[in-house]
């Protein structure tokens, strides 16, 4: 990912938002959940932040506290990504990540941040799996 990616949005300058989602350590190789290349994204999007083409931006934060439900270690004889009925929906089971105050959960160091109007921490609770109940998206 080059400057190509910046030719080829279109958008209403001003116009639109940049919603920004997760982009955390701990989803960066070598983190607690890492997404292979996951780094490969951090360039471009610095550039995309830095441009005047967004009226607003916005990012999300993952932020579970330790001890999280959807932790694979809060449930004997499971592992991570094994999955289990919880609330009445299916969950995958993760490896401790985005923990609050740790360093895989501040948003990545090698963005803009400043230029982010508004930043939403989810998963926050320590009972509840999301922050968002995705269940109701479909209605
Ligand atoms: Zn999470």
């Amino acid at each position: 990912m080059k400057n190509t990616v910046l030719k080829k949005i279109k958008v209403p300058r001003g116009r639109a938002a940049l919603l920004l989602v997760d982009v955390q350590p701990d989803f960066m190789p070598g983190g607690a959940l890492a997404v292979g290349d996951g780094d490969a994204i951090v360039p471009p999007l610095a550039r995309l932040m830095a441009t005047d083409l967004f009226a607003v931006q916005v990012a999300t934060q993952d932020w579970h506290p330790a001890g999280h439900a959807s932790f694979a270690n809060q449930h004997a004889g499971h592992q991570p990504m094994d999955r289990i009925q919880m609330y009445g929906h299916e969950q995958v089971l993760w490896p401790d990540h985005c923990v609050q105050g740790s360093p895989g959960a501040t948003l990545h160091p090698g963005l803009p941040w400043q230029r982010v109007t508004l930043v939403l921490r989810n998963a926050f609770q320590a009972a509840g799996a999301r922050g968002i109940d995705s269940s109701r998206l479909q209605d």
